[in-house]
């Protein structure tokens, strides 16, 4: 009996064992399993840098808002923005004014070519031919504020140069009924501060023939078509006869070429 005992004892304890082994090995496989999946995608996303960027989407957008902006998933936006650029735009620009007599022959010359400027005035000259500065307007003109007295800025009458362009304003818009949003700082001297304090846009230029000290209209236009490309602003006066043939000339010889006379703000925001 004893021997027999021994037996199942020994049988029973085979089996606990077999158990205990099969039990061990499940184990050991369900966490050999995750080990090596764990492995396997710490490799995936060492071999592809990108990964996570595809996987989690938020990088990815602006690549996909580049590749819309170029037009080449061939929709109607990209088409529309292709178009608009295809403009090769120009600003040309009239500070000083307006003056009785040229100012005038400026504008049919320039009704005649179909081209809208940008015209700079001063308040003091704005108040003493108010009907140019409506006619500038109702035709199509952008108007700007260029001081009421032709001031310079410096760094003793800051509070002066304020009240010109807030006087000017104030003119501008008894004449046209509208806020001007553009300053032309005489000589270009300007103080950042001033945008924020009166709301308004400096507006320089990047093409200077000159024309103020030379009265040879041959002269004027050609330094202006050397110097002009796309977006540029050319800064002239209407205050010359010199001036005014050099515009038309300017005007008739670019349009040829393929540029689009635009007012200023079409080259800013654009
Ligand atoms: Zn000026």
């Amino acid at each position: 009996m004893r021997h027999v005992s021994g037996m199942r004892y020994l049988i029973r304890k085979y089996s606990l064992m077999k158990y205990a082994i099969l039990i061990l090995c499940i184990i050991d496989m369900v966490l050999l399993g995750a080990v090596f999946r764990v492995g396997q995608s710490r490799a995936d996303q060492s071999n592809d840098p990108a990964l996570p960027e595809h996987r989690y989407g938020a990088p990815s957008v602006p690549v996909m808002v580049l590749g819309t902006g170029d037009g080449q998933d061939g929709n109607s936006t990209g088409k529309e923005e292709k178009n608009v650029q295809d403009v090769v735009k120009i600003a040309i620009t009239f500070d000083d004014g307006p003056h009785p007599v040229y100012t005038e022959k400026l504008l049919d010359g320039l009704k005649k070519r179909g081209v809208h400027a940008t015209f700079f005035v001063t308040g003091k000259s704005a108040e003493a031919y108010p009907e140019l500065v409506k006619r500038e307007q109702e035709e199509g003109h952008v108007i700007g504020n260029h001081t009421y007295s032709h001031l310079q800025l410096t760094k003793g009458n800051r509070r002066q140069f304020k009240e010109e362009l807030q006087k000017t304003n104030q003119i501008i818009k008894g004449i046209t009924g509208c806020d001007t949003s553009f300053v032309r700082p005489p000589y270009g001297a300007w103080d950042k501060s001033l945008e924020t304090e009166l709301n308004m846009i400096p507006v320089l230029w990047n093409v200077d023939p000159l024309d103020w000290c030379s009265d040879d209209a041959d002269c004027i236009t050609r330094n202006i078509i050397a110097k002009v490309k796309e977006n540029s602003i050319i800064l002239m006066h209407d205050q010359y006869p010199s001036t005014l043939e050099a515009a038309f000339r300017v005007i008739d010889e670019l349009q040829k070429k393929g540029y689009t006379f635009v007012t200023v703000e079409e080259i800013l925001f654009d």
